[in-house]
């Protein structure tokens, strides 16, 4: 079966949008890394993720994706926190039961928490795609709007079973 890893912040929540909006809240500077991180490292996830969006109807993407029976499906997330671990796999053992999570470090490579040889990411991170294209896999953007891109682009995720 191929093997598919989906991102979780801006692919499955709109997690970006939410902590974006805590943050000028707050007066964070997003420049400053030390504020960010430490941002990161304390939020509440659970409320995080009960406020946050689904972004263009991506859970039941997924289930359907799923339902195809073509695709080893897993959730690939990084995490800033002990707490962002805990909540995450909560949520998705809730909402897509079945489906695996794994968490990445922050400072960690995608790639190098799995093999990307052959493997397809669908992440909204350029950086994340980058890499995993210089390993080996097949790297797919998401975006919630689509738009010119040098990597295939989705913005829906069952788009995936038209590919
Ligand atoms: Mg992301």
């Amino acid at each position: 079966m191929q093997k598919l890893y989906i991102d979780f912040d801006g692919v499955i929540l709109d997690t970006i949008e939410t902590t974006y909006k805590i943050m000028d809240n707050l007066k964070i500077d997003k420049k400053n890394e030390t504020e960010v991180i430490h941002f990161f490292q304390y939020l509440d996830w659970q409320n995080i993720l009960l406020v946050t969006p689904v972004i263009n109807d991506s859970i039941n993407c997924i289930k359907r994706i799923k339902a195809t029976n073509k695709y080893d499906i897993s959730i690939l997330t990084h995490v800033n926190s002990y707490n962002e671990i805990v909540q995450k796999i909560k949520y998705i053992n809730k909402h897509l039961p079945g489906i695996n999570i794994i968490v990445v470090p922050k400072e960690k490579s995608k790639t190098k928490m799995v093999d990307p040889r052959g493997a397809i990411l669908i992440d909204d991170y350029k950086s994340n795609l980058r890499e995993w294209k210089e390993k080996g896999g097949i790297a797919i953007k998401f975006s919630k709007k689509m738009r010119e891109y040098p990597y295939p682009i989705i913005d829906r995720l069952d788009k995936i079973l038209e590919m």
